[in-house]
């Protein structure tokens, strides 16, 4: 299978942030919360934050304690 330039370069790319955003469970929880916040404040998530994406994208755990997390935020929004 060939691939394009292009297509290389994506590829590349991709594998390169994979390695450079790694976070281990204990360092996303940490930015869990200020994840949250800025998701549902409907601001974009910055570069610091994309790590977690990217992690709760392959770690059930923390998506749990993600998701959680954000229904709390959410109930917390809707009393105000
Ligand atoms: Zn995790």
């Amino acid at each position: 299978m060939a691939f394009s330039r292009h297509e290389l370069e994506n590829l590349l790319r991709l594998v390169t942030l994979t390695k450079d955003v790694e976070l281990n469970c204990e360092e996303c929880l940490a930015l869990v919360a200020e994840f949250a916040e800025q998701h549902l404040a409907g601001k974009s998530i910055r570069a610091g934050l994309q790590a977690v994406e990217e992690h709760l994208a392959v770690c059930d755990e923390c998506r749990e304690e993600y998701e959680a997390l954000q229904q709390t935020l959410a109930e917390i929004d809707g009393d105000l």
